[in-house]
């Protein structure tokens, strides 16, 4: 089967990848060997905050804070063109300090934010329990940040894939890509199952990027860190808001949960939820809320993020592979970068490599690519 773009992986990166370019007026073809978000997209707690993930690491804080004002416009595109609801709430994230270290940094931290006009404020004790009663009385403070919020990562990668096939997307999945190659002007993609060949191939099979052959090119050096996340049903409206502690981070969710992540666990390939994991949130969460021993456990979700060497994304064009472009290794950030990344990948398929944002993500520093 013939198309003009074949995008690998229906994670939430290529399914907003997806969407952009048949939006654009490409025909897509969208691959997966599992299915929609089965990756690291479904188990993602889909908070948006960049100035708690991307604290110290500048240039990822950029292109975090670039996505986080593309969210409104995207979720609405995406709601309008699917029929689906989505659960997406700007609610502001709250930073607990337990202690007086914490409360020193935090607080150096809301300087550095404020700089930047961002709507944030230092809340004491008596303040973040006026805002959230249900937050422990053992802490020292918190830090508000108002523009954060979070979103169903797997329900939006699903209305994307809705709103592309509408336009014409073909989506294919069930059958794993093995290898890709060069096939004269255009790349060969083989699955267990069949072969496309498009002029060009979106690379956004996540963790498992490293494993797909491809042509002459060195693997791409993303490696699986393993994040285990919790469902709790809510008691008596327990929170209202993002609830991010030392240890752990609390999620309002719409249906009537509490999400709780999440894990980081060096462990391979291995998609298992364990007792430590789940022991350790429990109790890190308990400690935040006391009242959720009182709540009864829906379930734990586990997920591979997809980590590179510098925990920055690689986003650009082979050198090596004439048509290939890279959109993976979005780490701990990927529900939040989609619509950046979607866009970038829109402009690289196109031969446009005039956004800054490229020179940060470009496949090359990590070799011949
Ligand atoms: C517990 C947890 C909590 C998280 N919380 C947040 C958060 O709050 N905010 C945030 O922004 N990010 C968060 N993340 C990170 C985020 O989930 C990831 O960065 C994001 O999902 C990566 O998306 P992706 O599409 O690149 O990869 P994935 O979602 O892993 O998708 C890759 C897809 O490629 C497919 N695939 C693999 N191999 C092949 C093959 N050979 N052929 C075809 N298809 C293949 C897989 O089946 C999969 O569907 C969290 C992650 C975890 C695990």
């Amino acid at each position: 089967m013939s198309c003009d773009v074949v995008v690998v992986g229906a994670g939430i990166i290529g399914c907003a990848s997806a969407d952009e370019l048949s939006r654009r007026g490409h025909r897509v073809v969208l691959l997966d060997g599992r299915t929609i978000g089965a990756g690291a997209t479904q188990a993602s707690a889909g908070i948006l905050a960049p100035y708690i993930e991307g604290h110290d690491l500048t240039p990822l804080l950029e292109l975090a804070a670039r996505s986080l004002a593309m969210y409104d416009t995207f979720v609405a595109r995406a709601r309008a063109e699917s029929g689906a609801a989505l659960d997406y709430q700007r609610t502001g994230t709250l930073e607990i300090a337990l202690d007086l270290s914490q409360s020193a940094r935090l607080r150096e931290q809301e300087r550095r934010i404020r700089e930047s006009r961002i709507g944030c404020r230092w809340l004491s004790r008596a303040e973040v329990r006026d805002l959230e009663p249900a937050v422990s009385a053992d802490i020292e403070g918190g830090f508000l940040v108002e523009p954060h919020g979070f979103v169903s990562a797997l329900d939006l990668s699903l209305a994307l894939v809705k709103a592309a096939t509408s336009r014409g997307m073909v989506l294919a999945t069930g059958a794993p890509v093995r290898v890709i190659t060069q096939n004269g002007n255009a790349l060969r993609v083989d699955t267990d199952t069949g072969s496309f060949v498009a002029p060009t191939v979106v690379f956004a099979a996540g963790s498992w990027s490293g494993q797909i052959a491809l042509d002459g090119v060195a693997p791409i050096p993303v490696r699986p860190i393993r994040g285990q996340l919790l469902a709790l049903a809510r008691l008596t409206g327990s929170i209202g808001r993002v609830i991010w502690g030392p240890d752990c981070y609390l999620v309002p969710r719409a249906e009537g949960r509490v999400l709780v992540g999440a894990t980081a666990e060096d462990v391979g390939f291995d998609e298992r939820v364990t007792v430590t994991g789940v022991r350790d949130l429990l109790e890190s969460a308990c400690d935040l809320v006391p009242e959720l021993w009182q709540a009864s456990f829906e379930g734990a979700r586990v997920g591979l993020r997809p980590a590179t060497p510098d925990e920055m994304p690689i986003i650009g064009r082979s050198d090596k592979l004439p048509g290939l472009v890279y959109a993976t290794g979005h780490f701990r950030n990927g529900v939040l970068l989609a619509p950046l990344t979607a866009a970038l990948v829109g402009d690289l398929v196109e031969g446009n490599l005039s956004d800054a944002a490229l020179r940060h993500t470009r496949p090359q520093r990590f070799g011949e690519l």
